[in-house]
């Protein structure tokens, strides 16, 4: 038995407004995900428990809290993976509490890996997930001051009104040495409905393979295009983990990607690394909890 447990989760990419609730909402999540692992749970319990805690924490853009699309909706995308590659996601999906609880349910009662829209909602409520609004009275407020702003070009200028990163994401190790990666999203304020970000996308915003696992938040379609999670993941199966974080970094940086990725090796080492503003953090680690 394997004894080197470990557990990570980021906030988001964007930058860090109200520290104070990111933090406490973080430290929360690595520790109930700890506590799972301590007892020597699975690492995918833990990020799924971490993922709730997040998603249900309204400062992040993920689950009760999430951004709003152009026309007001709350379109959520969520996915979990293993480091056996099971993978399990959930595309725009609405009216859930937690989205990271469905995408575990496409990936343990399916065939399939991700489901989308209206039938991801009826899977949902077939599993037994109740109705749930994640609209919050601050994220509306947000979203009424940029959208006075959008022009009629916005359609090629989304970039520029997406500075506000806040998926979540955590990837734990457990005893056995099993690795889990979970990211949930509300996507990018003012996406267009229906938009499908890099969050559920197998190798974009998450990926775990017998290297590793890796969670990616930032501009989605620029992660989708350079799949930045598996290339974290790559890089750990050749280097330490520090150093492929900084590999692929570097890569992104390079083609314009602006992104953060939270990961761990096989041996439980952390990557964590971000080029934009800020990003928002914390693990545990030989017991010890560090945060952002
Ligand atoms: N990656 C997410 C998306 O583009 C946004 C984020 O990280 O907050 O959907």
């Amino acid at each position: 038995m394997r004894k080197r447990i470990a557990i990570i989760a980021h906030g988001g990419a964007g930058g860090l407004n109200y520290p104070r609730r990111r933090k406490s909402g973080l430290n929360k999540a690595v520790k109930a995900g700890y506590e799972i692992l301590r007892q020597g749970g699975s690492s995918l319990d833990a990020v799924e428990a971490a993922a709730i805690i997040l998603e249900d924490t309204k400062i992040f853009n993920a689950g009760t809290g999430s951004y709003f699309n152009l026309t007001g909706d709350v379109e959520m995308d969520a996915s979990v993976m293993t480091s056996e590659l099971n993978f399990g996601a959930v595309g725009i999906i609405r009216d859930v509490r937690n989205p990271i609880s469905v995408a575990r349910m496409v990936m343990e009662k399916t065939d399939h890996l991700l489901l989308c829209g209206e039938n991801a909602i009826k899977f949902a409520r077939f599993m037994g997930m109740g109705y749930h609004d994640p609209k919050t009275k601050e994220k509306e407020h947000i979203w009424r001051r940029k959208k006075a702003k959008c022009e009629s070009n916005y359609f090629k200028k989304i970039g520029d009104f997406t500075d506000l990163y806040g998926t979540i994401g955590a990837v734990a190790i457990d005893q056995h040495g099993l690795v889990a990666v979970a990211t949930s999203s509300g996507g990018i304020n003012l996406r267009l409905p229906g938009r499908v970000g890099d969050t559920p996308v197998i190798g974009a915003g998450t990926y775990a393979d017998r290297h590793g696992g890796a969670s990616a938040t930032g501009h989605g379609e620029q992660i989708m295009r350079h799949l930045i999670a598996l290339r974290a993941v790559t890089f750990m199966a050749k280097m330490p983990a520090k150093q492929a974080g900084k590999k692929t970094i570097d890569y992104a940086t390079k083609f314009g990607c602006r992104c953060g990725i939270i990961g761990l090796n096989k041996k439980g080492e952390v990557l964590c690394i971000n080029n934009t503003k800020a990003m928002s953090w914390c693990y545990i680690k030989n017991g010890r909890l560090r945060s952002f």
